[in-house]
C-alpha cells in the first residue's frame, strides 16, 4: 500500500502506524499540521490526524472489526470518520466487498450514497468454490473430506501450496450436532447457548436463560450430540496420516505470542514450495502468496456457533477473506468449505457472491430481536477478582437504570460472557438495547464515572467484541 501511494504521490505522504517511535510520530504530526503533506495513511488512530482543510477520508475494508478499539476510549474509526467528515465538511468513502450490515443499511436507507462496482478489476480471477456437506460424509471423513484430501495431495505433487483454516476453537463451547449441524439457541436472544459440563446445562451468555442439555439432538435425535467436536490435535494427527509433518507450518496462539515469530513462519512458508499452512483466522489476513492454490476451511460452522449476533456476518467476512488467498498468482485457485450448513447465507455468499441476499436474510433476523441496525447496543462489562462483586455492581446499575424510566431502553439480565475469566479476573456483562441512544447517554456517562469497590467497569457503546 505504502509503495503504491508513494509512486503516485511522492514524498507528500505521511504514514502513521503503531511501530513508529514517539519521536517519529511527533515528526509526522508536525508535518501534517504544517500542511507539508497532502495525504495521511494509517491505521485506526490516523482518523485523528491533525489535517487542516480536510477534504476526503477513505475507510478501506470498512467492515473490519479492527477499526473498533478494544480498550478505552472505545471508538470505531469508521464511525469516527463519518462524524469527522460531517464536522469538517469532508467527503467520506467507505469501501468493502462485504460491507458491515449497519453500513449497507445506512446506504439502503439513503443516509449514505451507494456506489456499486458491478465489474471486477480487470485480470482479477475468482477461485472456484466447492462446498462439502459434512452431514453426508462418514464420521472419519469429516475432518478431511475425500475432496480436501485429494486436493491437498495434488498440490504437494505440483509443488503448490495450501492453507488450512481452523476457526478459533478456544470458545467453541457450543454444542453442535455432528450429524445434522443443529446448534441450540437462546429463545430470547437467538445467540447460541453454551454447554456447561457441570450441571449438564445449556446457558445463554447474553441473558440468563438456562435449560438442561438434551441427551439426543432435538433436531435429528442423534445420540452423538454431546460428543465435543474435533480438537485441533485430532486434526493434526489426521493430517499427518497422509502428509509428512515437515511440510506443515502452524500459526497458533503460541506463534503470535513470541515477537517476530509470526513473520518468521510466514517467510518460511513463502519460501517452501509444496508446504501447508495451518492456522486460525490469522492465516486469512492480507498475505499475498502466489503459490497458494488451495484453501480448505475445515469447519465453517464453528464461527457461526459463537454466541454473537454478528456470528453470520463475521463468518461471511472470514470466508471471503480466506477465499481471497487462493489463486492470487497465475494458476487458478480452489476453495473447499466444509460445513453442515451448506444453505447458511454466509456459506452461500462464498459461492454466489450475492451480498444483497445475505443482507436481506440477516436484516430480517435482526429485526425480530431488535439488534443493530434496529437498535444501538451497549455492553457494560464488570471485571473483578471477586465474581460476586462484579455481578453485584451490574445488578446495582440495572436497578438504577430501571428506576430512571428512560424510553426505548431494553436491558437484558447481567450474566457471564463466554470469556468468563480473564487474567485472574471474573467477568460479567450487562447488555442494553436502546432505540434512542441519546436518551441513554447521560445515564451511561454517570455509570462510566461510578466507582464500585474492586470492580473495573467498561461501558462500550456499539460493541464489536461480544466475548
Ligand atoms: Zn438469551
Ligand atoms: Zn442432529
Amino acid at each position: 500500500m505504502w509503495g503504491v501511494l508513494r509512486d503516485y504521490f511522492g514524498e507528500e505522504v505521511a504514514v502513521l502506524h503503531s511501530y513508529l517511535s514517539p519521536g517519529e510520530r511527533a515528526d509526522a504530526w508536525r508535518k501534517i499540521r504544517k500542511g507539508e503533506v497532502n495525504l495521511v495513511l494509517g491505521a485506526r488512530s490516523a482518523v485523528f490526524a491533525p489535517v487542516n482543510n480536510l477534504g476526503l477520508i477513505i475507510v478501506d475494508e470498512e467492515h473490519d472489526g479492527s477499526y473498533k478499539q478494544g480498550s478505552s476510549p472505545y471508538y470505531n474509526a469508521r464511525d469516527m470518520a463519518i462524524t469527522r467528515g460531517k464536522f469538517e465538511n469532508a467527503l467520506v468513502i467507505l469501501g468493502s466487498a462485504t460491507p458491515a450490515i449497519e453500513s449497507f443499511y445506512n446506504a439502503i436507507q439513503g443516509k449514505f450514497k451507494l456506489i456499486e462496482m458491478l465489474e471486477r478489476v480487470p485480470g482479477a480471477k475468482l477461485p472456484s468454490v466447492e462446498v462439502i456437506d459434512l452431514r453426508k460424509l462418514r464420521y472419519r471423513e469429516r475432518i478431511f473430506s475425500p475432496l480436501a484430501k485429494s486436493s491437498i495431495l495434488k498440490r504437494i505433487e505440483m509443488n503448490e501450496q495450501s492453507i488450512l483454516l481452523l476457526n478459533r476453537r478456544g470458545f467453541s463451547t457450543s454444542l453442535i450436532c455432528p450429524d445434522c449441524g443443529y446448534v441450540p439457541r437462546c429463545p430470547h436472544c437467538e445467540v447460541t447457548l453454551t454447554y456447561h459440563r457441570v450441571g449438564d446445562e445449556l446457558k445463554c451468555h447474553w441473558c440468563d436463560y438456562e435449560t438442561p442439555a438434551p441427551d439426543n439432538c432435538p433436531n435429528c435425535n442423534s445420540d452423538d450430540f454431546k460428543h465435543r467436536g474435533k480438537g485441533t490435535q485430532k486434526i493434526e494427527v489426521q493430517l499427518y496420516d497422509f502428509v509428512e509433518p515437515e511440510r506443515v507450518l502452524r500459526i497458533d496462539s503460541d506463534a503470535i505470542g513470541r515477537k517476530g515469530s509470526l513473520n518468521k513462519i510466514l517467510t518460511k512458508f513463502a519460501s517452501n514450495p509444496g508446504s501447508i499452512l495451518v492456522g486460525t483466522q490469522m492465516v486469512a489476513k492480507g498475505h499475498d502468496f502466489p503459490d497458494v492454490t488451495l484453501v480448505v476451511v475445515i469447519d465453517a460452522d464453528v464461527g457461526m456457533a459463537l454466541p454473537d449476533f454478528r456470528a453470520g456476518e463475521k463468518t461471511l467476512q472470514l470466508l471471503s477473506q480466506v477465499a481471497g488467498r487462493a489463486g492470487r498468482g497465475e494458476r487458478p485457485g480452489l476453495v473447499i468449505i466444509q460445513t453442515r450448513h451448506p444453505d447458511e447465507p454466509a456459506v452461500q455468499f462464498a459461492v454466489n457472491h450475492d451480498y444483497r441476499a445475505f443482507f436481506r436474510h440477516t436484516l430480517a433476523r435482526r429485526q425480530i430481536l431488535q439488534y443493530p441496525p434496529y437498535s444501538r447496543l451497549v455492553r457494560i462489562l464488570a471485571q473483578s477478582e471477586d465474581s460476586h462483586r462484579a455481578e453485584k455492581s451490574l445488578r446495582t446499575i440495572l436497578r438504577a437504570l430501571l428506576k430512571e424510566n428512560i424510553p426505548d431502553v431494553k436491558p437484558l439480565s447481567p450474566t457471564k460472557p463466554p470469556l468468563a475469566k480473564l487474567k485472574g479476573e471474573y467477568r460479567w456483562h450487562l447488555l442494553i438495547k436502546s432505540g434512542d441512544i441519546r436518551k441513554l447517554l447521560p445515564f451511561l456517562n454517570r455509570i462510566a464515572q461510578a466507582r464500585f469497590k474492586n470492580v473495573k467497569l467498561r461501558v462500550d457503546v456499539d460493541p464489536y467484541d461480544m466475548m
